[in-house]
């Protein structure tokens, strides 16, 4: 293959952007990929960029996967309201099913949620 930009010369990589032939006097090397120029360069960076933030989101390539903020929030509420639930009732004698009920609504969904993440292996 020869280069886009010189066509006697040989090729010596694909930039990381535009995916054109380079030679080695046109080639850029990003430290990420090869680029043809400037702002190819700094689109290949850009990519780069995504590529990793995709990765943290997903919890790629980690092992210690973060509980997803929607979840804390299911369990947060869960808890609370199944706490002050039981709280009427054992404390106050009062039950109010609503309450409760809400609580472990709460708790359920946050539940299957947490299970099906676990399974597509998300942390988001
Ligand atoms: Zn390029
Ligand atoms: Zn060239």
């Amino acid at each position: 293959m020869k280069c886009f930009n010189h066509n006697t010369e040989d090729a010596v990589g694909i930039c990381k952007a535009c995916n054109k032939a380079v030679c080695m006097s046109c080639v850029t090397d990003t430290g990420y990929g090869l680029a043809c120029c400037e702002e190819c360069a700094s689109e290949a960076k850009d990519v780069d960029a995504i590529i990793k933030k995709n990765k943290l989101l997903l919890g790629i390539g980690s092992d210690k996967k973060f509980m997803p903020t929607g979840l804390i929030m299911f369990f947060f509420f869960g808890i609370l309201f199944t706490g002050f639930g039981l709280y009427l009732n054992l404390i106050k004698g009062r039950t109010d099913f609503f309450i409760l009920l809400m609580g472990i609504g709460f708790l359920t969904i946050g539940g299957i949620g947490w299970y099906r993440n676990r399974k597509i292996n998300l942390s988001c």
